[in-house]
């Protein structure tokens, strides 16, 4: 009698065990944004007139050519972003190598931060919002529209470099959480990770003012709270690559945009090893913007060539793996706001005209 209901357990365990990986949890979602990092570092890795010059570079040369520089572009590349090189583009899909003829595009015609974040999470390249100082965002995104679908309620969160975010998701509209720049998480129940991360950002040098934090410190910030809480939406918005650009520093963007590919590759394998987001939990990595081109690779604006060609990133269980794409495809970051709530199954709709989704990203 005992065995017979201890067998009758375990095929009940089992059974529902099948059930359960049958139904398909809602998935998670962690979108990566990188301030106005080029599409030529990531395919092409370090460029060699801005790393053998002498103009751009301030530590020591031998050490940054170490580091980052190889006569092949694809071993260039993989020293710059071996996550990138090793992981997505073996298991998921790169956009915007226009040597191979893919393209994407900012459909905004202003082509820096706050037109392009906003053209990203709303879908709709607004001719409005045209400053980097304008005030809450007016147009609908899609992280609140996540925000307010079933199962998604207060799991939606956003941590930033840079302080202008708050106001381009409009927290003050959508009451979500937006961690800025010295903002100090204040959930109850703080881990040990979640408090120390809250300090140390308080004994960085504030390099580029009281808006703006260094992405090791953000990272730590989101870090502790996604082991933490479990939050199913993460809006991850970086932005050492375009400070260190706008000064010149082409070793620093180099440095930043390696430790960024290392953020990213240390989550990833972060999550494959949470039963919560193991085999349920896509990353997006994005641009806002891209940069112009030889000496004017510290720029970008309307007025700076090619600052509006950038590059898309997607990895997860329902993305094809498609890898590094080689056709003649053009995508907008318009499409992106439609693309994100597509990939956890809602269709975001907006009184704006938005972008339509990137069908290639599903499987
Ligand atoms: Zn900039």
């Amino acid at each position: 009698m005992k065995q017979v209901s201890f067998l009758l357990l375990i095929i009940f365990l089992t059974a529902g065990t099948v059930v359960a990986q049958k139904t398909s949890k809602p998935g998670n979602i962690i979108i990566v944004s990188i301030d106005g990092l080029r599409w030529k570092e990531v395919f092409q890795g370090a460029e060699k007139q801005l790393i053998t010059g002498k103009k751009f570079i301030s530590q020591d040369s031998a050490q940054v050519m170490k580091k980052y520089w190889a006569g092949d572009e694809q071993e260039r590349r993989i020293k710059l972003m071996p996550f990138v090189w090793n992981t997505i583009a073996k298991n998921g899909q790169l956009y915007g190598n226009r040597d191979l003829g893919s393209k994407v595009n900012v459909k905004n015609p202003y082509w820096f931060s706050y037109p392009g974040r906003n053209e990203n999470l709303t879908g709709y390249a607004d001719p409005k919002v045209n400053s980097n100082d304008y005030p809450d965002n007016p147009n609908k995104n899609v992280l609140e529209f996540i925000d307010r679908q079933k199962g998604y309620k207060g799991k939606v969160v956003a941590f930033a470099s840079w302080d202008a975010v708050a106001r381009i998701i409009n927290r003050n509209r959508n009451g979500l959480l937006v961690n800025n720049p010295f903002e100090d998480l204040k959930e109850n129940n703080l881990t040990e990770a979640e408090k120390l991360a809250n300090e140390i950002q308080h004994y960085e040098p504030q390099i580029w003012g009281d808006g703006e934090r260094l992405d090791a410190n953000t990272y730590a910030l989101a870090k502790s709270y996604i082991m933490a809480k479990h939050p199913k939406v993460v809006y991850l918005d970086l932005a050492d690559t375009d400070d260190d650009a706008h000064e010149g520093k082409y070793d620093f963007y180099l440095d930043a945009i390696h430790n960024i590919d290392a953020m990213i590759g240390r989550l990833w394998d972060y999550l494959q090893n949470d039963p919560f987001y193991k085999n349920n939990t896509t990353i997006m990595v994005v641009p806002d913007h891209g940069r112009g081109e030889g000496d004017q690779w510290t720029s970008h604006g309307s007025s700076i060539p090619h600052a509006n060609d950038t590059w898309l990133m997607v990895i997860g269980p329902n993305i094809k793996a498609i890898g590094e794409v080689k056709n003649n495809g053009q995508i907008y970051q318009d499409q992106y706001a439609k693309t994100i709530a597509r990939i956890l199954g809602f269709n975001f709709t907006s009184v704006n005209p938005i972008g339509g989704v990137i069908n290639s990203v599903m499987k």
